[in-house]
């Protein structure tokens, strides 16, 4: 399993959670390039050892158990993980692509949740 970044973050993106993350799979940090670019953070599926430390961090609740995620949310489980298959992965175009059909996802609330 893994645990996913949801709607919350955007926007919010304090990077409370990168500080506790023991495998430091929370990205991008603030020393990453593409930190501003980015409305939110990602977890890296395949580092994530689910120790759960993030979760009581983040002063908005974005950070579930990927099988405790709310059914609204569900397209966070793929966008964190297209992160790092796409942009990390250096294929900008695709994760830009992605980005783009999934605008949805990357769009502030304002807390209307
Ligand atoms: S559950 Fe643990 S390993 Fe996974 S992102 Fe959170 S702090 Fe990092
Ligand atoms: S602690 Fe929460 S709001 Fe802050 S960067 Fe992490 S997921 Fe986003």
């Amino acid at each position: 399993m893994t645990y996913i970044i949801a709607e919350p973050c955007v926007g919010t993106k304090d990077t409370a959670c990168v500080k506790v993350c023991p495998v430091d799979c929370i990205h991008p940090t603030r020393d990453d390039a593409d930190f501003e670019e980015e409305p939110t953070l990602y977890i890296a599926p395949a580092e994530c050892i689910d120790c759960g430390a993030c979760t009581p961090e983040c002063p908005v609740a974005a950070i579930f158990p990927q099988d405790d995620l709310a059914p609204k949310w569900s397209g966070y489980t793929e966008l964190n993980a297209k992160y790092f298959e796409l942009k990390k992965a250096g294929d900008l175009a695709g994760w830009n692509a992605y980005k783009e059909a999934h605008k949805d996802l990357l769009t502030p609330k304002g807390g209307a949740h």
